[in-house]
């Protein structure tokens, strides 16, 4: 099992940062989140594969279900060591002692507002539930950590005594936590440093991200000597969510030098898999691993870019060490770099004429509104240069589609991939989402449509149709394409073929 958390450096700013995943509890308390079995079974694998040190599984008390889910996650043998949530009373502890967990996750709300309206205590009765249930739990588990929920609204003296209290009981480390994410940066690095310089004990943080800086508050207890960071995957949780595991590592990592032991190449991936479980979508710039995260447009900026990377990406983070593809986006203002950069990622060598033919018609594409894909750039050059090796691996020969009121879509999508005969069927909502399903199905690889627009590029019911698609592949990779056609489920189904012949192109 991982080291979890150490003490004892003497800099406030430890050199090695371990990371507490909370995506399976607190992200779980998503409004509209919900995990099956499996698909928890699926994210605990995932985190303990890409080196999170502790899961936090879940809170076995909250439900019978819930106590075999932890019970589960306890017993695949993972890397990861883990915890489940405990309230401060005996019977939570025991469901998770139950639960074979490695560490306890004991709390108890210690802030004036919470303590009266919620659990009707006084500090003083607080203080001695903390004592008697850290040194319960710790008869129970190896591992025990302990939260003062509501820490930074809660006064320090108070919360310094409960602290106290909790470390001579038993607890292994102290979580901090920001349960209504009202903290700044200054106050919780001020917060963090108070606590480290007056109680020996690792400290732990939880940020919610109510005002937008869980991560940046985060970030703020390191530099005030906190020595494990809680993330989940997407930044999801309550409310506004918790820090961002992929923004909360990647600037430990690359801004401040500081290891946490987690496999970054791995956080797009990541990202890609628990957005599609919860259903929670990733914005197109949310950092790290938003599709927009490492795109460019063309001019000065992808111009810059394919000089030295660095002119306009943060250089200490490249695509490459999360695990995303660099893209340059196609348009009017595109330049012969760009191209020239995009057609040799391909294995297309163009002589210097075929190249300002195919930048000229690139533009002419772009000027009368249209997206351009790097597909179409790639269609582009295939007309230009002749015999420019541009093999297309799959070919659509014959698609046929049933719909109507009272049956099921279906689709049947003959093709040659790789010079084979091929043949798949497959049902939909619908006769365009059959057409697609039946083309993906003609390729062992997993990809999933992440992008569908149709616009009509004439007027009337027999205008031409153009559909533009993203697609995915396993890694979160997006690759673009179109094609149009009077009949638009033919051109979505040609847009697949040509997103499938990108895919095969570039990997090759
Ligand atoms: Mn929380």
């Amino acid at each position: 099992m991982r080291q979890v958390a150490f003490f004892g450096n003497s800099k406030r700013i430890k050199s090695r940062v371990t990371v507490f995943d909370t995506t399976l509890r607190d992200g779980e308390q998503t409004p509209g989140v919900s995990f099956t079995c499996d698909e928890k079974i699926t994210i605990a694998h995932q985190l303990s594969d890409i080196g999170v040190h502790v899961i936090e599984a879940g809170f076995p008390a909250s439900s019978t279900d819930e106590t075999a889910f932890v019970r589960d996650i306890a017993s695949e043998g993972l890397e990861s060591c883990i915890c489940g949530l405990a309230r401060a009373t005996r019977a939570d502890v025991e469901a998770c002692a139950d639960c074979g967990v490695d560490m306890i996750h004991v709390f108890i709300p210690t802030s004036e507002v919470q303590r009266v309206h919620t659990i009707k205590k006084t500090h003083k009765e607080v203080v001695d539930i903390t004592q008697s249930v850290v040194r319960f739990a710790r008869d129970h588990a190896d591992q025990v950590m302990f939260s003062a929920m509501d820490a930074t609204r809660t006064g320090m003296n108070e919360l310094t005594e409960v602290y106290q209290t909790a470390v001579n009981a038993g607890a292994t480390i102290l979580n901090v936590p920001d349960t209504v994410g009202v903290a700044s940066p200054s106050s919780m690095k001020a917060l963090v440093s108070t606590l480290a310089d007056t109680i020996a004990c690792p400290l732990d943080v939880h940020c919610h991200n109510d005002f937008g800086m869980a991560v940046a508050n985060t970030i703020s207890a390191v530099e005030g000597g906190a020595s494990q960071v809680q993330v989940t995957i997407n930044g999801i949780g309550e409310r506004a969510g918790n820090a961002d595991i992929a923004q909360t590592v990647m600037a430990l990592e690359s801004i401040y030098g500081i290891r946490t032991g987690i496999c970054t190449e791995r956080l797009v991936e990541t990202s890609r898999m628990v957005s599609r479980l919860s259903g929670i979508s990733v914005g197109p710039t949310q950092p790290v691993v938003g599709d927009n995260a490492f795109a460019h447009e063309s001019g000065i900026h992808s111009q810059g870019v394919l000089a030295d990377t660095s002119t306009f990406e943060p250089g200490i983070m490249t695509p490459e060490m999360v695990g995303h593809r660099r893209r340059l986006k196609l348009g009017k203002h595109v330049g012969r770099h760009a191209v020239s950069h995009m057609l040799s990622d391909a294995h297309i060598i163009a002589k210097e004429r075929e190249l300002d033919e195919i930048v000229a018609q690139v533009k002419e594409v772009s000027n009368r509104g249209r997206k351009v894909t790097e597909n179409d750039l790639y269609e582009i050059a295939d007309t230009v240069i002749s015999g420019a090796g541009v093999e297309k691996i799959i070919t659509l020969h014959d698609i046929a589609v049933i719909n109507g009121n009272h049956i099921m879509a279906t689709a049947t999508v003959r093709a040659s991939v790789n010079g084979k005969d091929t043949v798949c069927c497959r049902i939909g909502n619908g006769p365009v989402d059959a057409a697609m399903k039946a083309v993906v199905g003609i390729v062992p690889e997993e990809l999933e449509l992440k992008e569908f627009s149709v616009s009509a590029i004439s007027g009337g019911s027999d205008a031409i149709g153009h559909v533009s698609i993203a697609v995915e592949d396993a890694k979160g990779r997006l690759y673009d394409a179109s094609a149009s056609s009077d009949d638009i489920v033919l051109a979505s189904a040609e847009a697949m073929i040509n997103a499938l012949n990108l895919v095969y192109r570039l990997k090759k």
